[in-house]
């Protein structure tokens, strides 16, 4: 038995032992595509020989040195990449080492920017149901995810409240068209500040591609407009999370390049490092930064490993490539393939209910019947069925339950690494619609 404290304790997993490009190579004799990049995280794959060199390349000059007396070249020439040319008027990086420390990072330096500005006032988040935010407590706390925050609830901040996410599937009523349903959304949004006070509501979180909890849900056209015309008429922050959807993951460097906004703050991870390192970040706006250097000039927040040389020459190696290789335009090819090969693989089964995404980001919602989308029996554990069947394929993807209320519902995301050819989403395609069916075809009912 393993000394370690797995996800689940009575099981021991096997050993990654090798990653190569696409594959992962485990201890049990098996070569698996990593059809997930994890949890949508290497976005390079396995073993990018230019990355590796690069973090040779730092081991040797640096390893570490605390930010309260230096800075390092990695992390400048990252900070420079990342924001050199402004994208959205997002013009500082705040780097750390997670995508729940990066949460942490914003909210606080969200509240500290009212504190600056003579609005202490402002006390309140407003995020969105069924969202993920990170596991930390503050970024628990933001997140919407039922099944994560239960057993935390009595031991997390009432600073936070939640609203509807925009998730047409199941939510949008029947005849509603979907400027209705946006309208209704923003509404709200609207309500909920009036209930909070308006002048007490620091930001509206969200993600603009909800990640792991619903399931790559894209908002409707206009959403994000009408949720920030909200946050502008009661001068509070949008704050977005694109530690899952961003960093190239759904066709554009930033997802939010996609839905007509650009946020005040945004929370990038996954992508930023693929994986090579743990790190993540924030992308703060001038105004904000401006009020910090113009009044106390202090960050109150800080990290023994923010800014971490390693990470950041990993991060750097990482975005050049994206961009070296002009691998965005690979990210929406190969995605319009992956799109088109589910649809025609799963598109008409009677138990895929959706199928949805962006980019390399897709997934499949299952329900009993298409017609009524009733969910299956959560005892059934088909999510992690599914996942087992696809592992014994050959293929990892990224299985969740809860998909309605942390409790019922079954979905499945593919998120393949960058690099992926059109090959590779063949085979991904072709194992994960055969453990799909392997998965149903075990259920004692179906
Ligand atoms: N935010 C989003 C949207 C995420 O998907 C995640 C992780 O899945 C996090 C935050 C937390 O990131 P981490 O697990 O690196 O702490």
């Amino acid at each position: 038995m393993s000394r370690l404290i797995h996800r689940e304790i009575r099981k021991d997993p096997p050993l990654a032992l090798r990653g190569e490009g696409m594959l992962l190579h485990d201890s049990n004799g098996r070569s698996i595509i990593d059809g997930s990049g994890g949890a949508a995280v290497a976005c390079l794959g396995h073993g990018h020989p230019r990355v590796l060199d690069a973090m040779r390349a730092q081991l040797g000059k640096l390893t570490y040195a605390h930010t309260s007396l230096y800075s390092n070249e990695s992390a400048e020439a990252l900070a420079d990449l990342v924001l050199g040319d402004e994208p959205g008027g997002l013009t500082h990086m705040y780097l750390c080492s997670s995508g729940s420390e990066a949460m942490e990072a914003a909210l606080k330096l969200a509240r500290q920017y009212f504190s600056e500005i003579g609005q202490p006032n402002r006390q309140r988040f407003i995020a969105r149901r069924q969202s993920y935010h990170g596991n930390t407590l503050g970024a628990l706390a933001a997140g919407g995810n039922a099944m994560r925050r239960a057993i935390y609830q009595p031991i997390l901040s009432d600073a936070f409240s939640h609203v509807a996410p925009c998730y047409a599937y199941r939510e949008r009523a029947d005849g509603e068209t979907d400027s209705d349903y946006v309208a209704r959304l923003a509404a709200e949004l609207e309500a909920e500040f009036q209930r909070l006070g308006p002048q007490k509501v620091i930001g509206f979180i969200a993600e603009p591609v909800v990640g792991a909890t619903l399931g790559c849900v894209t908002a409707l056209p206009g959403y994000f407009p009408a949720m920030k015309a909200v946050c502008d008429r009661h001068g509070a922050l949008l704050i977005l999370d694109e530690v899952m959807c961003g960093m190239g993951r759904t066709g554009t460097l930033h997802a939010w390049e996609q839905e007509g906004v650009a946020p005040d703050i945004q929370v990038v991870a996954k992508g930023l490092g693929g994986g090579y390192q743990p790190i993540g970040g924030i992308l703060a706006g001038r105004r904000i930064m401006d009020a910090l250097r113009d009044g106390t000039g202090t960050l109150m927040h800080g990290h023994t490993y923010q800014a971490h040389p390693l990470a950041a020459a990993a991060a750097l190696a990482v975005q050049r490539v994206i961009r070296e290789d002009g691998l965005l335009d690979n990210v929406r090819a190969m995605g319009a393939l992956l799109e088109q090969r589910l649809v025609e693989r799963l598109g008409n089964h009677r138990h895929v209910g959706d199928i949805r995404g962006r980019g390399m980001f897709w997934c499949a919602e299952f329900v009993t019947d298409r017609a009524s989308r009733a969910p299956f029996d959560p005892a059934l554990k088909l999510n992690d069925r599914i996942k087992h069947a696809a592992y014994d394929r050959g293929l990892a993807c990224y299985a969740m339950g809860g998909t309605l209320d942390g409790r019922r519902g079954d979905h499945v995301l593919l998120a393949p690494p960058y690099i992926a050819t059109a090959a590779d989403i063949e085979a991904i395609v072709a194992r994960f619609g055969d453990a799909v069916e392997a998965a149903l075809a075990e259920l004692p009912v179906t």
